[in-house]
């Protein structure tokens, strides 16, 4: 019998212990191997790169490859010739890996070896080393998510390579030379105190669990090697951020024990940042909420437990009694099918578009500026585009803290694959080390930097005029407005040297060719920085111009990417949790409604529906008194967090749905807990719009349900209070929910859970079942026909400018180790060990120059509130600007100073720049809560952004 490898030609035909197997030209001995499904060592080999041919272990003989008698060679890094003869079994080559396998298990604390090496040596019938164990080091224990042994390295190098090559940190090398070459960060200073970020790719590839985490696995198996039988292993999707990495999970008794990247997954090729890898504890977490809670005693009561029907009931009545003053926000950690169904249920069962979730607070404005000007709110390309780019423009995007995986697919294409990189941030991001030029414009002044580079790509002739006339429309009229920003103009606004414009525009507009001279893309990638402001979607439009200018979109190794933040806003959004539009974008008031309300079998809203941001407002107003909140918690989320609490403290009734308790479920009257992603089938839409499944691997804590299911069984009863038909919620389960989804979306059509487990995830849009999926949009035409350029103008940078009371800048954002407002990373020890409280970064020269130390607890005031954080001096910020994430640590939140003032098409906050006051804790508030409108930052501003009752 001939095994196949997946076809590749040309290919030939060897034998392994007598199999036959056919090999691609230029495959090594060790894929024949493989092929033949023989378990042969391979203790230096990385999983995903060249080998190494340094253990020695994966030895085997040939014979008939290049004539003479049988040779011993590498495996890994011994090409296979045609009608070789290999021969994994004989005498000779067992003999030399067992004593290579006897001296490798020798060098381990207990000369049993673990992991990989010790599996294989007793494969080789080594229970033991045959070599006295060496004197040991000390076990390195400073990492909080793994430890070093030195007593088990055998110096193979491949957590140096996974670290190095694979995520392109570089935090590890071998240090020293002959006896002393060990494994260590830089100077052998504590890992705390390097660059690591403890990703574990390097745990994932040690074969002698030299490197072990620290929690989750049994005590002798390494990360890649658990051998009990009572393991499973599930591939599944990350539940943290839109990279949407593939995660091989294993789990014993219950427990999980150790995860994987998984090399094959084509958004994270077998990366994973510290989230992914040791961040999934939560879901075994003591504090999941497990029984569903009714307040009892009216407003002021306790939250106790009921029955689910109890609570079932109690919902489904308020909710009829809320009819006409109802909204829900889905949730963007939840699956796709539970916001079709959440989605389903406020506009078929409740009557109303008042249906929103966090993309509000993220890629609102980028949405808005992509569906004017292109015709669709969604990223245009894939990840692979970056990996062949020729230039990446990287704007308002912390990546290596927000995406990390993606920062690393980036810093391989400049150190790898010579692209340049232009990193726009006011802040000094890690990036930066990388990258070719790096701008910092003031906060709010983006339309300006970017019309500059247009201005710029104009004047020197870098435009693609064919593409523009070919393409787009509204050329000439946006043209007439760039033509007056010059890049001194620019400079005079945004504060970037107009020398730097020049450069970035040049290096955009003409993206640096290969190494082989081919001509290559620019690909634009954006984050928050461009979104969170109030002028958030001119700020995406002016970027989207660039694109359109010179033709960087539609084609290979170009295209526009807005990062999207959770794991699946993309995939809320995809379903319909928008107020603004039906499933897959269609809108509710065109001809999509009528296909609807056949399937549905109801009469649908016609009226659009609240956003999120303006739901806040109707509650202080009274006209919403009820809202249904799922997977999200805005009140640490959303920005002036005493107006937010004011606005959930005067609703009639607020029902939670979630996994853990937190700030807006303290309030409810009724919380009803979820199953999480670790407990239930379904899909996430990542950020490249790639669907993915979701896998269960951990039973639900107590009576925790499915959030679909939730939902559905509170429509069957909304709909029964009502006496109307119960039906169009009874689904066998998220497959079905799918099917019915796909049977409705066209930018889904052509897929199922099915065709997902045969083929993996896939980019949307895939029409039809034969269809591949669309890594590019736009190679023909934009989804709007052609492209539109939109003229937009400088206007004020912020709501709220430093003044004299308030003299710096905030900007908030996300931290590698904590996820969004920190109700599940607050639940992983090591990620709350790594950050346990919130700090605020500030340049040493102002610290310095308001006394502060390093470590201080420091009050930061606005005209909102204050809060007291801990000072990080950090040479990363500018003189005159602070930056604190958004996570809520011991009590501490920085959505307590924010500002709410809005973008007005999109309904974004201002989260990106408020204006502070740095000041010792305990003093006293000076800053009045003036009228609302001037708190909210919606008066009008006059000349240098100062408001009403402001003073300088
Ligand atoms: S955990 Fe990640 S960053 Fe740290 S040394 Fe290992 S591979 Fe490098
Ligand atoms: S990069 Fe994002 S998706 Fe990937 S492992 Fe980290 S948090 Fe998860």
């Amino acid at each position: 019998m001939t095994l196949d490898l997946p076809v590749r030609v040309p290919s030939f035909d060897v034998t392994v212990d007598g199999r036959a197997v056919r090999v691609p030209r230029g495959a090594m001995i060790l894929e024949a191997v493989d092929a033949a499904q023989v378990d042969l060592p391979r203790l230096c080999r990385p999983d995903a790169r060249a080998p190494l041919g340094a253990c020695r272990t994966c030895l085997v003989e040939v014979e008939g490859a290049g004539g003479g008698g049988a040779r011993l060679v590498a495996a890994c890094h011994t090409p296979a010739a045609e009608g070789a003869s290999i021969h994994t079994d004989g005498e000779r080559a067992q003999r030399i890996r067992r004593g290579v396998l006897d001296l490798t298990i020798g060098m381990s604390r207990d000369g049993a070896g673990q992991g990989t090496a010790a599996r294989h040596a007793r494969a080789h019938g080594l229970a033991a080393s045959s070599y006295r164990p060496r004197p040991r080091a000390p076990r390195d224990e400073t990492n909080l998510f793994f430890t070093l042994d030195m007593a088990d390295c055998i110096l193979c190098g491949r957590c140096v390579d996974a670290c190095q090559r694979t995520q392109h940190i570089g935090a590890i090398g071998i240090n020293g030379r002959g006896p002393t070459a060990h494994v260590g960060v830089a100077f052998d200073a504590a890992w705390e105190d390097s660059i690591c970020t403890s990703c574990g790719q390097c745990v994932s590839q040690c074969p002698t669990g030299a490197l072990m985490p620290k929690r989750g696995l049994p005590a002798r198996a390494s990360g890649r090697e658990v051998e009990t039988s009572s393991v499973t292993e599930t591939e599944t999707t990350c539940p943290y951020c839109g990279v949407g990495c593939g995660l091989s999970v294993r789990v014993e008794n219950d427990r999980i024990a150790w995860v994987d990247g998984m090399p094959d997954n084509q958004s994270s090729q077998g990366m994973t940042c510290v989230k992914g890898r040791f961040g999934l504890e939560f879901a075994q977490s003591p504090d999941r909420l497990t029984h569903p809670l009714i307040r009892r005693g009216g407003k002021g009561g306790a939250l106790e437990r009921s029955t689910w029907d109890e609570a079932l009931d109690l919902v489904a009545r308020k909710f009829v009694a809320s009819l006409g003053s109802f909204a829900g926000i889905a949730s963007a950690k939840a699956t796709n099918e539970d916001g079709y169904v959440m989605q389903k249920f406020v506009r078929a069962v409740m009557g109303t578009n008042n249906i929103d979730h966090c993309s509000r607070l993220c890629h609102a404005p980028s949405v808005v500026a992509l569906q004017e000007m292109v015709g669709s709110g969604a990223t245009s390309n894939s990840y692979a585009d970056y990996d062949i780019a020729g230039t990446l423009l990287v704007v308002g995007s912390d990546t290596a803290q927000n995406h990390p995986v993606i920062a690393s697919r980036l810093r391989r294409a400049v150190e790898d694959r010579g692209a340049a990189m232009i990193v726009v941030n006011p802040i000094r991001i890690d990036l930066c080390d990388v990258a070719e030029i790096h701008l910092q414009p003031h906060p709010g002044t983006d339309v300006a930097l970017f019309n500059a580079m247009a201005h710029v790509i104009l004047d020197e002739g870098l435009w693609d005029a064919a593409f523009v006339e070919a393409r787009t429309e509204g050329f000439e009229a946006w043209r007439r407005v760039v033509e007056q920003v010059t890049p001194e103009e620019a400079e005079r606004r945004c504060g970037v040297p107009a020398d730097d414009i020049r450069r970035a525009a040049r290096l955009y507009a003409r993206p640096r060719p290969g190494r082989d001279g081919a001509a290559r893309g620019s690909c634009l990638i954006w984050g928050m920085g461009v979104t969170q402001h109030t002028n958030g979607s001119d700020n995406a439009r002016a970027l989207i111009n660039l694109a359109l200018l010179t033709g960087q979109v539609g084609g290979p190794g170009n295209g526009i990417s807005p990062l999207r933040g959770q794991n699946n806003v993309q995939g809320c959004s995809d379903s319909g949790c928008l107020p603004n539009s039906l499933p897959g974008y269609e809108p509710y008031d065109g001809p999509a409604h009528a296909k609807y309300e056949a399937a549905w079998g109801v009469d649908l809203p016609r009226a659009m529906g609240m956003q999120s941001t303006h739901m806040i407002d109707a509650m202080v107003e009274g006209t919403l008194r009820t809202m249904y909140v799922v997977g999200e918690n805005p009140l640490i989320s959303d920005p002036y967090l005493a107006h937010t609490r004011d606005a959930f403290a005067s609703l009639d009734f607020l029902v939670v749905q979630d996994i853990f308790m937190h700030e807006t479920a303290e309030m409810a009257d009724v919380v009803l807990p979820a199953a999480s992603f670790a407990e239930k089938y379904g899909t996430f839409t990542n950020s490249e719009r790639r669907v993915q499944l979701v896998r269960p691997f951990l039973p639900a804590p107590g009576e925790a349900r499915e959030d679909w299911a939730i939902t559905a069984e509170i429509a069957r009863r909304v709909q029964r209070i009502l006496e109307r038909p119960v039906h169009g919620f009874d689904y066998a389960g998220a497959g079905a929910i799918f099917d019915e989804m796909a049977s409705l979306m066209p930018i889904i059509a052509g897929l199922s859970h099915g065709r997902l487990e045969r083929e993996g995830g896939l980019q949307w849009p895939v029409p039809d079942d034969g269809h591949p999926g669309t890594p590019t949009l736009f190679e023909a035409e934009f989804a709007s026909g052609r492209g539109r350029f939109i003229a937009v103008e400088q206007g004020p940078p912020a709501a709220e400018l430093p003044s004299r009371r308030f003299p710096y800048t905030l900007i908030t954002g996300r931290s590698l180790y904590h996820w969004h407002t920190g109700v599940i990373t607050r639940r992983v020890p090591g990620l709350l060990g790594q950050v346990p409280v919130v700090a605020v970064d500030m340049h040493p020269a102002d610290a310095a120059s308001l006394g502060f130390a390093e470590g201080d607890a420091v009050q930061l005031a606005t005209r909102r509130g204050e809060i007291v954080a801990e000072l990080h001096v950090d040479t990363r910020m500018r003189r005159g600007e602070l930056f604190v994430p958004f996570v809520q640590l011991q009590g501490v939140a920085v959505n307590f100073l924010t500002n709410d003032a809005l973008d007005v098409p999109s309904g974004i906050p201002e989260f990106k720049a408020c204006a502070v006051r740095v000041e010792r804790p305990g003093t006293p508030a000076r800053a009045g809560r003036g009228p609302r409108e001037q708190r909210k930052g919606r008066a009008p501003v006059g000349p240098g952004g100062l408001r009403p009752g402001d003073e300088r």
